[in-house]
């Protein structure tokens, strides 16, 4: 129930129907039965200064950013935490003593679901894509250890752009996707984050089943993606008896990791993580 002394925590983004984060939020919310409500704000670019300065007045707790406004919401915050600032966009907005703070939850996202796989010597990412997902991959990858971390891109100059933008550890390294094949062989993790394969192109994969059968039988394929829930490379990958994870731990956890700047608690992820489930199985 709303009443008066509700709490608000929110989403910006354009368009924003799509975002399922209101449904894993106020799943864990109510799960607590905690005084809070997460609401979905459509905020079209020219409008997000104000919109910044709104939900401060408003006495909001704090709020999620995505696509358009990651990178543009920056110039707006009082502080940027340093992983924020390495990649070049913010997730996760919460209050400081002097305004918004700003940080990326997304690498933590990323990485939390294969914190407990053992790194084998001389191990290759390879990160499919190179827009903002990516950046958060990459970090992550470092993060992990990861020595080698190919990005596969259809644009030199992109990727070249890529590399220039952001504040990589060593190792990283830019292809054409005609290196792909020479690179698969050694790759421990495969990480799509191009949106091939996303509704409504759901008989799309980023691998072809040729290039499936190139990886070690010990690699893990991860797809950014989440719906559909798997995707046709997760799918394929299962049925080569290789690892997979889907998009749907990251949103998880990154979401999750928002919980320690808005609510200074442990986010209840089983809570989320089956919230999420039933939403895409009654929404298919
Ligand atoms: P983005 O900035 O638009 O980047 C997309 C990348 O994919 C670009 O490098 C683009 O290449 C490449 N690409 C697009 N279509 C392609 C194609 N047909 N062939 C080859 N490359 C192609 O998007 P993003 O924000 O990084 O998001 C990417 C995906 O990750 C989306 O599916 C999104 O839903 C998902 N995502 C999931 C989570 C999660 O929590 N699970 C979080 C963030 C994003 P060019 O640069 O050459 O155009």
């Amino acid at each position: 129930m709303i009443t008066g002394n509700t709490q608000l925590l929110g989403v910006i983004g354009y368009p924003i129907q799509h975002s399922l984060s209101p449904v894993m939020h106020n799943a864990a919310i109510d799960s607590l039965g905690l005084d809070y409500t997460y609401v979905p704000f459509a905020v079209e670019p020219q409008c997000l200064e104000q919109a910044i300065a709104g939900l401060s007045a408003l006495g909001v707790e704090g709020f999620n950013v995505t696509i358009p406004h990651k990178q543009a919401v920056m110039p707006l915050l009082s502080e940027i935490s340093p992983i924020a600032q390495a990649i070049g966009a913010v997730n996760t907005v919460y209050r400081t003593a002097a305004g918004w703070g700003g940080t990326n939850t997304d690498v933590v996202g990323f990485l939390t679901p294969l914190r407990t796989h053992a790194l084998q010597p001389g191990a290759i990412a390879v990160v499919l894509g190179n827009g903002g997902a990516a950046r958060a991959v990459v970090a992550g990858c470092g993060e992990l250890g990861y020595s080698q971390i190919a990005i596969v891109g259809r644009d030199r100059t992109k990727l070249e752009q890529f590399l220039c933008q952001g504040t990589f550890s060593k190792g990283v390294s830019i292809h054409l996707w005609s290196e792909l094949v020479t690179l698969l062989p050694y790759a421990q993790l495969v990480v799509n984050t191009t949106p091939i394969g996303m509704h409504p192109q759901v008989d799309q994969s980023p691998l072809s089943q040729a290039e499936l059968d190139r990886l070690p039988t010990h690699a893990v394929v991860y797809d950014l993606i989440y719906t559909p829930h798997p995707t046709l490379l997760l799918h394929q990958a299962m049925e080569r008896g290789l690892e997979a994870i889907d998009g749907l731990e990251m949103l998880i956890h990154q979401g999750a990791a928002a919980w320690d700047y808005w609510l200074q608690r442990s986010a209840p992820i089983a809570v989320m993580r089956s919230a999420l489930h039933d939403y895409l199985s009654a929404s298919r």
